[in-house]
């Protein structure tokens, strides 16, 4: 196994030697930018998934299915939104050997699918609020490079859907949206910020849009999900309107929340090291292994007592895993910290006779466990791992971003910039240029830097509607 690139000197090829040697997906098909998912790899996804639906179910959205197929006339009715996604859409415009006599798209997106449906569905105040999401695939053409879990053609894609009452409602739900990010970045053990999109980098069809950003070092952001407010601009041309409680007819107001595979990479990018990468309990497909260090003298006792701790883990609820195969102890250590496990517990002779395990997590602190507390012990390690690699990634995080007075300083800034900003496109537009990247938004969650009022544009040097804005260099 060839030694990883330096991750801090050369990210893009840390990020692609790394995402390749842990085996989480192999990028060998036939088809550009749609990668397959290994076994491993999948179970890193399964866990991601399950989090992402744990905690939208929690806010009262439920599980729904809509077809990968939309008719032409359908995806063109929204006009903001097809001049969006035009140039990213796949067609099929035939069905065996005929044409078809209406050509569909492959989703890049559900807005289009799913809301000829709401119309039906949506009656009554009584229907409202209506809350509902799926995790399927969807289908851009990327023109960019493809990165795994980064830039994808074909995207293993979360999305919510929302119809309210009203503005203010849909307010409320982006609200909860953005709360109930939180809870789910808290799992992933990664520290962001919601920004609100600048005017021109809004959503195609939106109102508003927030996205999730993190700094994934030198000055680059990596964008790991979205809300948006659409307000009335789908409801009006798709029809979904209802009979207010006064017997009038409103249109109603929707929001969306988005989240991809993307945050697998960004997981990747944060908590990944020289050794390889290292997942939070939460995702990893194995959260404990279990090594035996079988010796001469020892006999069968450090091969039965791992094996006792990895059934009783499991029966705990843990993901445990025995790796009894017969490769050195050192490979073992090695491959698992590479493919980025928690928790490694080593049971040799002198572990097997006292009944305990050397616990080693990933981030390589080590302390002996008693198997008579094996479970709760465990469960506290786990615990305190995820806390430990949080304040890491915090840490880290804190570093990146730096306060900005001058363009001057922008030029290939090495930092996620915080400037302030007049609101106005073309000193947006400037500032982007100077930093050749994008102005990001204004932050709607707490920086890490205790900041003053802003006083003067970084651009126009005007003091009206100043606000302190996030710029840096999108990957
Ligand atoms: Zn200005």
């Amino acid at each position: 196994m060839p030694e990883l690139p330096d991750k801090k000197a050369a990210f893009i090829d840390w990020y692609l030697a790394v995402v390749d040697a842990a085996n989480l997906t192999d990028k060998r098909y036939g088809v550009k930018g749609a990668n397959v998912w290994t076994p491993y790899g999948f179970l890193a996804r399964r866990h991601l998934d399950e989090v992402m639906i744990r905690e939208i179910e929690a806010t009262g959205s439920s599980p729904v299915e809509f077809p990968a197929l939309i008719p032409e006339n359908e995806f063109a009715k929204e006009k903001e939104h097809i001049k969006g996604f035009d140039a990213q859409v796949y067609w099929v415009t035939k069905g065996g050997l005929s044409d078809l006599d209406m050509p569909l798209v492959l989703r890049p997106t559900s807005e289009t699918a799913m809301y000829p449906i709401f119309a039906l569905w949506v009656r009554s105040h009584r229907d409202l609020p209506l809350n509902v999401y799926q995790i399927v695939n969807t289908f851009r053409y990327e023109t960019k490079t493809t990165r795994p879990f980064l830039r994808v053609r074909e995207i293993h894609f979360f999305e919510e859907h929302t119809c309210q009452v009203d503005e203010a409602a849909a307010d409320r739900r982006v609200r909860s949206n953005l709360d109930a990010f939180g809870r789910m970045a808290h799992a992933f053990a990664l520290p962001y910020v919601a920004i609100r999109r600048p005017e021109w980098d809004k959503f195609p069809g939106a109102a508003y849009s927030i996205a999730f950003d993190i700094p994934v070092g030198a000055g680059r952001t990596l964008q790991i999900g979205s809300v948006h407010h659409y307000r009335e601009n789908f409801s009006a041309p798709y029809g979904i309107r209802y009979e207010d409680v006064d017997g009038a007819q409103r249109l109603v107001h929707q929001t969306t929340f988005g989240l991809s595979e993307r945050l697998i990479g960004a997981i990747v990018a944060v908590h990944g090291d020289a050794k390889g990468i290292a997942f939070p309990t939460a995702i990893a497909p194995y959260e404990v292994v279990v090594v035996p260090i079988p010796s001469a003298e020892s006999g069968p006792g450090p091969e039965t007592v791992a094996r006792e701790i990895a059934e009783r883990l499991v029966a705990h609820g843990r993901r445990a895993h025995l790796d009894s195969g017969d490769e050195r102890p050192g490979a073992k250590y090695y491959r698992w910290e590479l493919q980025g496990v928690p928790l490694r517990l080593e049971v040799g002779r002198r572990e097997a006779a006292g009944r305990t395990a050397t616990a080693v997590d990933r981030l390589g602190r080590k302390q002996t466990v008693a198997l008579d507390t094996l479970e709760r012990d465990i469960d506290r390690v786990l615990d305190e791992f995820d806390h430990a690699l949080r304040e890491k990634a915090l840490a880290a995080y804190r570093d990146e971003f730096q306060i900005v007075t001058s363009l001057e300083e922008l030029k290939g800034y090495a930092h996620v910039a915080i400037v302030a900003w007049c609101g106005s496109e073309e000193c947006g537009h400037a500032i982007e240029t100077a930093i050749d990247g994008g102005l990001l938004g204004t932050p709607e969650t707490e920086l890490p830097l205790s900041l003053e009022p802003p006083t003067a544009c970084v651009v126009c040097r005007s003091s009206s509607g100043i606000r302190w804005a996030i710029a840096g260099r999108p990957l």
